[in-house]
């Protein structure tokens, strides 16, 4: 069977260029590996023997999106899209007893760090105006395919030395000091955090929320400063989640999709994209069958669409030299409950709707967990956990009166023990060992309120996501590996050296998390060439 484009994955960066080449009037067909549809962005029965009891198996926050115009131009609440707002967005409850909260509210949020500094809560005030200048116009950069550094500078070739740069004709720019900006990118999070604050409340709260909530990176990584940018976005969005778990934005993308006449197959995992000639020519799947067409988009990480699923010999010695040097590295794990009822907090006055992040008193221990996991090849003795109890906002996740759990933890070494490595069942026990003594630290009862879990190591994300080393964002998001450089500079506009075969997806511009951005921007790249 023969279609005008075919995609490879169903997470929603590939729904998002199905659905945006169907309404352009093609005719669209989206494979996918795994009987559940979303990749990274589901609501399964992921807990064994725990029937009715749902939980997000990959994200559950979903800001960046709120940032594009998909969920409008898509009319996602047309079919079944619904958002709930949680304010205050999250608890930092430490060990002297105290709370930080940070509200949607940028006033309520100063207010509350001002109870720990003064001066921190007016250092914070000016620094989030800054910062979100800086968004603003790194939000521009992202709903584009990214341009060339020298582009964005105005730095021209031989014969036109200094062009006008194509930050001039951004209007966010006149706002922007770049001198502090490019410094504050590059730096860690860590370092920024010292410099700009006195109290560890504030740092170690702020820290956390880059981590736990944007990066996933180690606060103390050399370019982690960028999160204090983009976390202002939480000012504009709010911390919103779908109602009846992350898959309901799948479901919205999928019935769209399908009325627009698009075909999505399941348990379709493809084998082979099939070229000629350096063209492509379509897929085949792993059972055999083939369906062909002149346009092949893969959501799969660059590093397996062009090693794994081309023949080999297809690709250049050195693009592919290339591809295997990636930095992929593994981030953090999670943990999952099927609870009889929410558990009371002992020390701390905590709400059930907000995010939970149980983070260490100081940077200095963040940074020291994050040394020790690498050194021990396990998870952090203490490790940094953001909790939430998502049946507290929307009981459609749980049979009546019941309640679930969902923890992301970090820090796991970069290169965690893999499904298939020896190391993994020890590695596995020893995480959950650490992450249920680390609640009950705050939850004394939950471990009598369990009714069943699961615990999933980046090896065993990596198995059922097909994510390389439980990386969640495909690949790394360091700055090497951003903007005009992600994956790489010969294939960051989305484009492939084989003609009609298109990357997109977390591992591409502008990255990972549910922002449907890389989707939406390899949609306008086709539609472009094509003049479609
Ligand atoms: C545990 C976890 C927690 C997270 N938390 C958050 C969060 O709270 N907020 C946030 O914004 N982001 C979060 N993220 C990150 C975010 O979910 C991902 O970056 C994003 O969903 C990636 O979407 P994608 O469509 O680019 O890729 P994916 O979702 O990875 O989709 C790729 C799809 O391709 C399929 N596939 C792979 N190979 C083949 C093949 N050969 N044939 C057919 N199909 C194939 C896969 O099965 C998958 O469905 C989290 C991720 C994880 C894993």
């Amino acid at each position: 069977m023969s279609f005008d484009a075919i995609v490879i994955g169903a997470g929603h960066n590939g729904l998002v260029v199905a659905n945006y080449l169907a309404k352009a009037k093609f005719k669209v067909l989206v494979v996918e590996r795994r009987s559940t549809l979303g990749g990274c962005c589901t609501t399964e029965e992921l807990i064994p023997n725990a029937p009715g009891f749902k939980v997000n198996g990959g994200a559950i926050d979903h800001i960046l999106i709120q940032r594009t115009p998909i969920i409008q131009e898509l009319e996602l609440d047309s079919f079944g899209l619904k958002y709930v707002s949680i304010e205050p967005m999250f608890e930092v409850p430490f060990e002297d007893g105290s709370v930080l909260r940070f509200y949607k509210d940028l006033k309520k949020t100063i207010q509350e760090i001002s109870r720990f500094s003064k001066r921190d809560a007016e250092r914070y005030s000016k620094l989030v105006e800054e910062w979100s200048h800086e968004e603003a116009l790194l939000e521009r950069l992202m709903l584009n395919p990214p341009p060339k550094i020298s582009e964005l500078l105005g730095i021209g070739g031989l014969k036109a030395i200094f062009k006008p740069s194509m930050l001039s004709t951004l209007p966010e720019a006149a706002r922007v000091d770049f001198n502090s900006m490019v410094r504050t990118v590059v730096m860690s999070a860590n370092q920024l955090l010292n410099e700009e604050f006195e109290d560890d409340h504030t740092k170690v709260a702020l820290s956390s929320i880059f981590s736990l909530i944007f990066s996933t990176m180690p606060p103390s990584l050399p370019s982690s400063g960028l999160m204090a940018i983009m976390h202002t976005m939480l000012y504009k969005t709010g911390l919103k989640r779908p109602i009846g778990g992350s898959g309901a934005l799948i479901d919205a993308l999928v019935s769209s999709l399908r009325a627009k006449g698009g075909e999505v197959l399941s348990q379709a995992e493809v084998r082979r994209i099939i070229t000629d000639k350096g063209e492509v020519k379509g897929v085949e799947l792993a059972d055999g069958r083939r369906f062909y067409s002149k346009i092949v988009v893969s959501s799969v990480d660059a590093q397996r669409t062009l090693l794994k699923l081309l023949d080999p010999g297809t690709l250049d010695e050195s693009l592919a030299r290339k591809l295997k040097s990636l930095r992929i590295t593994s981030y953090g794990m999670t943990y999952h409950a099927a609870l009889h009822a929410l558990p009371k907090a002992a020390k701390h006055e905590l709400r059930e709707e907000p995010g939970k992040l149980l983070a260490l008193n100081s940077l200095e221990q963040i940074e020291k967990a994050y040394h020790i996991a690498n050194s021990q090849r396990a998870l952090s003795p203490t490790p940094l956990l953001a909790v939430n109890f998502p049946t507290s906002y929307d009981a459609t996740l749980a049979p009546l009166g019941k309640h679930t759990l969902y923890c992301w933890a970090q820090f796991v070494p970069d290169n965690s023990p893999m499904i298939w490595e020896k190391e993994h069942k020890r590695f596995s026990e020893d995480a959950q060992n650490k992450i249920e003594k680390r609640l009950e630290e705050f939850w004394p009862d939950l471990g009598e309120l369990i009714i069943a879990k699961k615990v999933e190591t980046p090896g065993d994300l990596a198995e059922r996501l097909w994510i390389q080393r439980g990386n969640t964002q495909h690949i790394d998001p360091t700055l090497e590996q951003m903007y005009y450089y992600r994956p790489l500079p010969e294939l960051s506009h989305y484009k492939t050296p084989i003609r009609g075969l298109y990357l997109t997806g977390a591992g591409t511009h502008p990255g990972g998390g549910i922002s449907g951005m890389p989707g939406y921007n390899t949609a306008i790249t086709i539609l472009k060439e094509l003049n479609a």
